[in-house]
Parts: C-alpha cells; structure tokens; sequence
C-alpha cells in the first residue's frame, strides 16, 4: 500500500489535539493532494461515548465536498487512542466506510511516546452464513451479543471477521482488510 505523506506541523498538530483531548478520544481529517496532506481540519467527536469512541461530525465531513471543488480529496480520517495501541479497533473497521481513505491512529498508551499509525479499512461485500458456521473465537462486539468479531492477522495487516446474527439463526459475514500505509513526515 502506497505511504502517506504528511508535513511536519500536521503530523504534530495530531498528536497535540490528541493530547488537549485525553482521557477522551479526539478526531478530525486530513485533506490531500495525491499521497500528501494538505490541512488538518478538527473535528467535534460525537460520539455517546468518548473515552471509548469515535464519530467525526457531520458538518466536518462534509467538508470532503470543498475539498473537490478545489481538486483535493479526503485523505485521511484520523483519531486518538488514549490508552490502546495505535491500530484499528473492530469498531474502527465496523464503521469505516471510506475505502479509499487512510485512518490514522495517534496512541497515547505509552506515557511520553505518542504513536502514530495509519491504516486502510476496506470492508468486503456480505455473505449469509448458518449460525453454525460462526466460529468460536468470534467475540461480542462490546456486548452486543447479535454482533461477534474476530481478527485474524498479525499488528501490519489482516482481517477483521463481523457476524451479525439474526434472530432467526442466520448470520451476515462481512469482513474488512486491514492494511498499514507508512507515513513519510516531511
Ligand atoms: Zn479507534
């Protein structure tokens, strides 16, 4: 997968929103040129719950039109980790709906060394399964026992596995690719 290229003062910008923002998780987007960012924008994170969560707003989103009108795309969507490692939790890539976008994480889990990491989140079309063909290692997804993931892969690239089980025994799969992008800081 091809690197992002990120400025010095917006990779830095991240890490200090993310910082200003602890113990909650903090948001925002990255327009860009090609492989390289352009502006950091910050985000409201709408989230109900924003010591474990991200939403990016939608007024902010739609800034991704602006940037086309100006011939730049949405390269990025980035957001904190205020005590986790900087990768794509199985809620991050449920609810990444931007193939073409990079998800850059910033890890506050080590006092002092922030991390940062990005990450493309390519979810693949559904496919019906019998129940019994969820497998074991499946787990609720934050309790919610009608939606099981798992992740198969190593801390680079993978896959997350989602089952959405159905009341009536059946149950979606949908994956999502998991691929680390290197970022070039210039
Ligand atoms: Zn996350």
């Amino acid at each position: 997968m091809v690197e992002l290229i990120i400025p010095s003062a917006i990779y830095e910008e991240i890490i200090a929103h993310a910082r200003e923002g602890a113990p909650e998780e903090v948001c925002g987007i990255l327009s860009g040129k090609g492989r390289l960012a352009t502006a950091i924008y910050r985000a409201r994170n709408v989230a109900s719950d924003r010591l474990m969560d991200y939403v990016v707003d939608d007024r902010t989103l739609l800034l991704q039109f602006e940037f086309e009108e100006r011939g730049e795309r949405l390269l990025a969507i980035y957001h904190s980790h205020p005590e986790s490692p900087a990768f794509p939790s199985a809620t991050d890539a449920w609810r990444a709906f931007y193939p073409e976008t990079a998800y850059i994480i910033c890890s506050l889990a080590q006092p002092g060394r922030p991390v940062v990491r990005a990450f493309y989140l390519v979810q693949t079309p559904s496919r019906t399964l019998a129940r019994e063909e969820v497998p074991s290692d499946a787990t609720p997804l934050r309790g919610n026992s009608s939606l099981h993931a798992r992740y198969v892969g190593d801390r680079h690239s993978g896959r997350y596995d989602f089952y959405e089980i159905s009341p009536e025994g059946q149950a979606k799969w949908i994956s999502c690719q998991v691929h680390e992008s290197p970022i070039l800081i210039v």
